[in-house]
This record gives C-alpha cells, sequence and structure tokens, in this order.
C-alpha cells in the first residue's frame, strides 16, 4: 500500500474526516462525508520522462464545499464508497449508477433549502 489513511476533525464538527495521503504519488485527498468538504492537493508537472533532475514540483490545491455527499453501496461489498460531487453533475451521476449493475443502492446527501441535510436513498 502506498498510501495512508487517518480521520481528521473537519470545521462541520464531524471527527471522520477521511485524510488520505498517497506519499507515492504524493497527492492529499481530504473529503467529509457529513458537509462535503473537501481538500485535494496533487503535483501537476510530473516528468513524462521520469527525470527528476532539475525539477521542481508545482503543487495543485483546491479546497471547498462540493455540495453533495455520495454514497455508494455494491453487491460484493460489505461497507461503502463515497465521495463529493458537484451539484451540476448529481444529475448525469445518477442515472450512470442506476444502471450500474453492481450498485445495489445509493445516497445522495446535500443541505436543503431550510439548512438541513437531507439523504436520498435509490434503490436499483
Ligand atoms: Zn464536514
Amino acid at each position: 500500500m502506498s498510501s495512508h489513511k487517518e480521520f481528521r476533525k473537519c470545521n462541520c464538527g464531524n471527527p471522520m474526516m477521511v485524510s488520505d495521503y498517497n506519499y507515492k504519488e504524493e497527492t492529499l485527498y481530504e473529503f467529509c462525508d457529513v458537509c462535503s468538504y473537501y481538500h485535494t492537493v496533487a503535483i501537476t508537472n510530473k516528468p513524462k520522462d521520469g527525470n527528476y533532475k532539475e525539477w521542481e514540483a508545482v503543487y495543485q490545491e483546491e479546497s471547498g464545499i462540493a455540495g453533495i455527499v455520495l454514497k455508494i453501496f455494491k453487491a460484493e461489498s460489505d461497507g461503502y464508497e463515497f465521495c463529493c460531487i458537484k451539484k451540476d453533475v448529481i444529475r448525469s451521476v445518477v442515472e450512470d449508477l442506476k444502471k450500474a449493475t453492481d450498485v445495489v443502492k445509493f445516497g445522495i446527501t446535500f443541505k436543503n433549502k431550510m439548512g438541513f441535510y437531507q439523504t436520498q436513498i435509490y434503490t436499483n
């Protein structure tokens, strides 16, 4: 394994925000499955020829509130996968997941107009 996973506290109060650092790729992916906060760091200029001699890494950092937490339950696994997505792609993501044969059910969580978190469950 080339990644180190740990839990950190998110600003929303969730003590179990996933922080995944891949030390081989030098990427960081943090994601809160409550408020959809995300924080990613990645190197954008890895030399294609593998020559790192006079190379200096350029990091791209992004963070924000994505808007929607997606949880996917698959037939052959006990747990679930989750990630955050932005509202403008939700329709196509839902359509794709409805067609996916290995997906048993999935849920999307978002903050509704009243300011409460709301989860919608889809069963395939
Ligand atoms: Zn959070």
